[in-house]
């Protein structure tokens, strides 16, 4: 639709920004919901992070998504921070309160959950063990939010195992770190598996894990989406496993924003989905 002199105008800020989703993904919903509004790709050198920042203010505009590499950085340059975005380290999602004020929040945990409450219903994060394998940026926001959705026991193995064990020094006892070199045998009894490592993904090895240990009621999760079936999730449906790919989770992760920025809680649809995989190449 045509903008008006009222159009509320939001954005993502990364550098570079070309690879970004979420023009596309928000795009497709301020068609849908006819909203007067717009969100534009902002291309901002990490140097000119602050400058951006502030000149949310100055342009009257709604807020913005942040990606690679503005996450951790934003910290210094936003007014509040929500506790969850404190607990994972970085920022996705900024809005622009009505004094001006940068509120920053995070939520790709939100998107991890939702993901997999809406492929499988009723899904109880507290009933069994999880693993995950990584330790990486997603493997924080993913480890909080399995924590506030009631997950009592977290194996925690990552190739880098400090790395791990930074991360359990930061979210506690439910965390067991176990080394990456046990990754099969710690998947026995597991009820959930999250792969938040960046393998699979196209370009990438695949995920090397045996999955004969894993009892087939658990659910298997990949943060990885292109491609949208990756040899894990293969794998893990061809024996009987339900499995979630991660779209899902990056569509998601961006309905608080939208609803904060444009005023309308907006839906993941198949319709949506479809118009954001017709657009998957790498
Ligand atoms: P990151 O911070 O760079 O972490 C990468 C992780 O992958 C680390 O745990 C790293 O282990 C591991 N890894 C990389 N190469 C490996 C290898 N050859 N063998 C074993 N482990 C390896 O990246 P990130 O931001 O966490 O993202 C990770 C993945 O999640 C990416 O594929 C990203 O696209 C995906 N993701 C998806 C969504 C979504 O909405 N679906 C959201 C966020 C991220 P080391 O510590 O040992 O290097």
């Amino acid at each position: 639709m045509s903008l008006s002199g009222k159009a509320r105008v939001a954005g993502v800020m990364g550098w570079p920004v070309a690879h970004s989703r979420s023009p596309r993904l928000h795009g497709f919903w301020l068609r849908e919901y006819a909203v007067d509004g717009a969100y534009v790709p902002f291309a901002v050198a990490p140097d000119q992070l602050a400058a951006a920042l502030n000149s949310l203010r100055a342009l009257n505009l709604a807020g913005v998504n942040l990606t690679i590499p503005h996450k951790e950085a934003a910290f210094e340059h936003v007014d509040q921070v929500s506790d969850l975005a404190a607990e994972i380290g970085a920022i996705n999602t900024v809005t622009v309160g009505k004094d001006g004020v940068l509120h920053g929040d995070n939520t790709d945990g939100f998107g991890f959950i939702e993901n997999i409450r809406a492929a499988a219903t009723g899904f109880d994060f507290s009933a069994g063990p999880t693993v995950v394998l990584g330790a990486g940026g997603a493997a924080r926001a993913v480890c909080v939010a399995l924590l506030g959705a009631g997950a009592r026991e977290i194996r925690l193995l990552n190739r880098t195992q400090v790395r791990a064990e930074a991360l359990k020094d930061r979210l506690g006892q439910s965390l067991i770190v176990e080394p990456w070199l046990g990754r099969n045998s710690a998947l026995a009894d597991a009820y959930l598996v999250v792969n938040t490592t960046s393998l699979g993904m196209s370009g990438q090895p695949a995920l090397d894990v045996d999955l004969d240990q894993l009892p087939t009621s658990a659910l298997v999760n990949d943060l990885v989406y292109a491609p949208l079936e990756t040899p894990l999730l293969a794998s893990a449906r061809q024996r009987g496993n339900v499995v979630v790919d991660g779209l899902g989770m990056l569509l998601h992760q961006a309905r608080p924003g939208f609803a904060a920025w444009f005023g309308v809680e907006p839906e993941v649809t198949d319709a949506l989905r479809a118009h954001i995989v017709s657009d998957l190449t790498d």
